[in-house]
C-alpha cells in the first residue's frame, strides 16, 4: 500500500513514518478506537508500551526515551503490530513490553508477532532484496547503509538481513568478552553454526576482533580466522564495537556447507526459535 501510495522509488518511502502513519490510519479505519498519541517516556525495565486512553476512546503508545531514535522507531512500530493484532486480546491495562522481547524476534506468541510486524513494516523483503542480493556477503558498513535507509539500529538491520540471506552467516551480541545472545541465518543454523547463549556465560574467542576492541581497522574490514577460533572451519569476521553501549555487534561469514541434520531437538534454544520453526517444516 505504502508503495502505491508514495511510489516505490519515491525519496521519502524510507524510512518509514510510523507514528503519522499509524495515526492518520487508524483515525480513518477505526475512528471511535484509533491510537490517540505517541509518546517517548522513561519506561524502568520496558522498551515499549500500548496502553489504553478510556475516558477518550482510543490507545497512547509509548516508548522508551532513552533509546536511540532507530531503536525507538522499531519499538513504536511493534507497539503499533500490537494495536493491529492483539489489542482485543489485551488485559485491561494493555501492554508493556521488555526489551529483550522487541526487536529479536525471538520472543514468544504476540511478542513474535509484533516483531514480525515492525520488521516487515520498516523493512519490506521486497526492498531488502534490491538492496541487498541474497546470495552478496555484506560488510557491516553495507549492512550500516542498509539501517539508515530503513531509520533502523544495525542490529535490527542485520537480523532482518540474516533472514533473506542464502548464506551461511551468524550475528552475535557480546559485552566484555562474553557472549550475550546470537542468531543464525538459516543456512547456517541448518549446518550446526549458532550460538547457545541462554546457559553458562558464553566466552567469545580472545584472539577474534569482537574480543579486542582496539582492532577498530581490522574489525570493519574483515578478519579472516582458521578453524577452531569461532568453529571449526574459516570464519570472515566483521565487529563493530558500540562504545555507547558497552557491546560489539559481530557478524561472522561462513563458506559453503551441507545441511546436517542430526541436531538434537532439546539443544535449541529461544534465540533460535524460528529456525527452529523452519527446521521441523523441512523435516
Ligand atoms: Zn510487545
Amino acid at each position: 500500500m505504502l508503495d502505491l501510495v508514495k511510489g516505490i522509488d519515491a525519496a521519502d518511502r524510507y524510512p518509514v513514518d510510523v507514528e503519522a502513519l499509524i495515526i492518520d490510519y487508524s483515525r480513518n479505519v477505526w475512528p471511535g478506537d484509533p491510537v490517540l498519541e505517541i509518546v517517548s517516556e522513561e519506561l524502568e525495565g520496558f522498551e515499549g508500551a500500548l496502553v489504553p486512553v478510556r475516558e477518550k476512546g482510543g490507545w497512547l503508545i509509548i516508548s522508551n526515551s532513552a533509546a536511540r531514535d532507530g531503536r525507538r522507531r522499531f519499538t513504536v512500530a511493534h507497539e503499533v503490530g500490537h494495536y493491529l493484532l492483539h489489542r482485543h486480546l489485551l488485559p485491561p491495562d494493555g501492554i508493556r513490553c521488555k526489551a529483550d522481547s522487541v526487536g529479536r524476534a525471538a520472543g514468544q506468541d504476540i511478542e513474535k508477532e509484533a516483531d514480525e510486524f515492525a520488521a516487515t513494516l520498516l523493512m519490506p523483503s521486497h526492498d531488502l532484496r534490491r538492496q541487498i542480493d541474497p546470495k552478496a556477503k555484506p560488510t557491516l558498513d553495507e549492512l550500516g547503509a542498509l539501517a539508515d535507509r530503513y531509520g533502523v539500529s544495525l542490529t535490527a538491520a542485520v537480523l532482518r538481513w540474516l533472514r533473506h540471506t542464502e548464506r551461511r552467516s551468524v550475528m552475535v551480541v557480546s559485552t566484555e568478552g562474553f557472549a550475550l545472545w546470537g542468531r543464525s541465518s538459516e543456512a547456517a543454523f541448518k549446518t550446526g553454526r549458532y550460538f547457545k547463549t541462554s546457559g553458562e556465560p558464553l566466552e567469545i574467542p580472545a584472539t577474534s576482533g569482537a574480543a579486542q576492541p582496539h582492532l577498530v581497522d581490522e574489525c570493519r574490514a574483515g578478519i579472516a580466522h582458521p578453524a577452531g577460533v569461532w568453529f571449526d572451519e574459516e570464519v570472515e569476521e566483521f565487529t563493530v564495537h558500540a562504545a555507547a553501549f558497552d557491546q560489539a555487534i559481530t557478524l561472522l561469514h561462513l563458506g559453503e556447507a551441507r545441511p546436517r541434520w542430526s541436531m538434537p531437538v532439546e539443544e535449541v534454544e529461544p534465540d533460535v526459535v524460528d529456525r527452529f520453526a523452519s527446521l521441523k517444516r523441512i523435516r
